[in-house]
């Protein structure tokens, strides 16, 4: 096997006081769960319970939590119709367009959240450029959002705009999205679909949400009821298509909605595959030492606790690979 290029470069000194003992920076704010109204159909307190049991459960030394900025015109533009970006920061989408989001009821503050959770992606993606190794969002993974409407709880695409980000400021040239929500990640794909310097790959539920699929560069379909071992071999497929292409950013969409617990999935994964799941993505980041955005994704469990469960495990998982890569 040939060695993968540009390993020294990881190999540089802290350029910032977070990195000096290597624990994750992840991105929150309290609008996450505040911007949503308390009546939308909608788990939002799984924000609010996450952040808590990061702080104050199991390694908790590991993580640094980082208060994010809004997101510019600017940068969201990069990956949306200016008109549509326009008409929700003007408080002007029609019904129609907001009901396909859902959230609903929205209050103001559904701007201020969308702004700030897409400024969380963009932090994050900003620090594993200047620093390598890892750092998350603690939301997002806003990947149903299309170029020129929104969809499925999703409002911009966090994923699209890092990527298109990535390429215009860090002149990269080969970026992968990898992403293992059980949606598919469509808007990703329709949005990037004739960007070649960005690969899309989606392992999802062939019977879930959305109905009508768009083209990922790899769509790698599971079947409803599928179990762990079905699960990872196609994330293993995804590794191998993710290899091949030497990417020098990965933007990981890390939704947990394939849990048997999770009321949206339809599939049957364990809390223990779930966690195999990650720490295969992570175990081949640390082997090739390519800079990685954590999305957090869907997550729906009822009770939601054992969402919160595996999006710890996950966080957990990252902050420990980070360690590895950086040390
Ligand atoms: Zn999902």
């Amino acid at each position: 096997m040939a060695p993968y290029p540009d390993k020294s470069k990881n190999n540089n000194p802290p350029k910032d006081d977070d990195k000096s003992n290597h624990r994750l920076p992840i991105w929150y704010h309290p609008i996450y769960t505040d911007g949503i109204h308390p009546d939308a159909r909608f788990p939002r307190d799984r924000y609010t319970k996450l952040v808590n049991k990061i702080k104050t459960g199991e390694c908790s030394d590991q993580f640094f939590i980082k208060q994010p900025i809004e997101a510019t015109r600017n940068e969201l533009i990069v990956a949306h119709n200016p008109y549509y970006v326009d008409n929700f920061l003007n408080q002007n989408l029609s019904e129609k367009e907001i009901k396909r989001i859902g959230l609903t009821p929205w209050t103001p503050q559904i701007i201020p959240r969308t702004l700030l959770l897409m400024g969380g992606a963009i932090a994050a993606l900003d620090h594993v450029m200047k620093n390598g190794g890892f750092a998350g969002n603690l939301a997002g993974g806003t990947h149903h959002a299309h170029h020129d409407f929104g969809s499925g709880y999703c409002i911009f695409n966090d994923l699209a705009v890092c990527s298109l980000l990535a390429l215009s400021r860090y002149k990269l040239t080969k970026i992968a999205v990898i992403d293992l929500d059980v949606h598919q990640g469509d808007g990703t794909a329709t949005i990037l679909q004739d960007v070649d310097q960005v690969l899309t790959i989606s392992v999802h539920c062939k019977q879930n949400f959305p109905f009508r699929k768009s083209e990922s560069d790899y769509d790698l379909e599971l079947h409803a009821n599928a179990g762990d071992e079905e699960m990872l071999e196609s994330v293993a497929q995804a590794l191998d298509i993710t290899k091949q292409f030497e990417p020098e950013l990965i933007l990981f969409q890390a939704g947990v909605d394939g849990l048997a617990t999770d009321a949206l999935g339809k599939l049957n994964i364990s809390r223990e595959g779930m966690s195999r799941r990650n720490e295969m993505v992570f175990d081949f980041v640390v082997e090739h030492s390519i800079p990685t955005v954590v999305f957090m994704g869907g997550g729906y469990s009822e009770p939601i606790e054992f969402t919160i469960e595996a999006f710890h495990d996950l966080f957990l998982s990252a902050a420990q690979a980070n360690q590895q890569i950086l040390s």
